[in-house]
């Protein structure tokens, strides 16, 4: 999430990219050097960056670092939380690429999580809406954004700022507060802030259920398609 708190700062890049590899005996001495400096060119970087300590590079290229740590074991999946949330716009656009490369390269599976919709609509082939730490939606991309069901899902969706004043959707403005997660309100969770809620919804819980294509949706009043 945080590129100046994600690196330790008395390491060095190589000991930093290096580390999991030592711990899963992936390579020694002259295999490792080589290996390291094949994650830093991956992830655009050159191997003059491995004597170096993290404060002498800018927050795009500390995650470039953490990317290529994450790749030092070979993995096939990645979970990545909030990767591009503190970096610029400019430079959140550079690793996106970046990721989206890697993804095709590597045949990677990511578990992208994110606030900004409009980064999730960018890189996910399918979306997970999550309300006070469940999920109240599941579907492929397209769905979401263009058939979006749980009155959530379409507060956040209506929320996303956009240049297109011709298509901008009527702007849902949610009341009150998101409860504590502790101490979550009864039946649906979201029924204090839905326009939609009804009886039930106060006293009965939605099952995410699945319908067309996947669409899995837990609400009482728009059901999955
Ligand atoms: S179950 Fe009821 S309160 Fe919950 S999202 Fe659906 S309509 Fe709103």
């Amino acid at each position: 999430q945080d590129p100046y708190a994600s690196l330790n700062p008395r390491m060095r890049v190589r000991s930093i990219v290096g580390e999991g590899i030592e711990i899963h005996k992936l390579a020694r001495g002259k295999e490792k050097e080589d290996r390291i400096a094949e994650l830093l060119a991956m992830v655009g970087m050159s191997a003059d960056a491995m004597d170096r300590l993290p404060h002498e590079f800018s927050g795009g290229q500390r995650q470039r670092i953490g990317i290529a740590r994450a790749l030092a074991v070979n993995p096939r999946f990645l979970v990545l939380d909030e990767p591009v949330s503190a970096l610029d716009v400019s430079i959140q656009a550079q690793i996106i690429n970046l990721l989206q490369d890697l993804q095709e390269k590597l045949k990677l599976t990511y578990l992208f999580i994110a606030h900004d919709l409009r980064v999730v609509e960018h890189i996910s082939n399918r979306v997970a809406i999550m309300y006070l730490g469940k999920i109240v939606e599941i579907a492929t991309r397209d769905e979401i954004y263009l058939n979006p069901r749980h009155p959530y899902t379409r507060a956040l969706l209506s929320a996303i700022p956009t240049i297109d004043t011709a298509h901008r959707p009527e702007r849902i403005k949610l009341p009150g507060e998101m409860p504590s997660p502790m101490n979550p309100p009864s039946g649906c969770a979201f029924h204090p802030r839905c326009p939609y809620a009804k009886d039930v919804c106060t006293n009965v819980e939605p099952k995410l259920e699945t319908g067309r294509g996947g669409h899995a949706v837990s609400c009482h009043v728009f059901p999955a398609p």
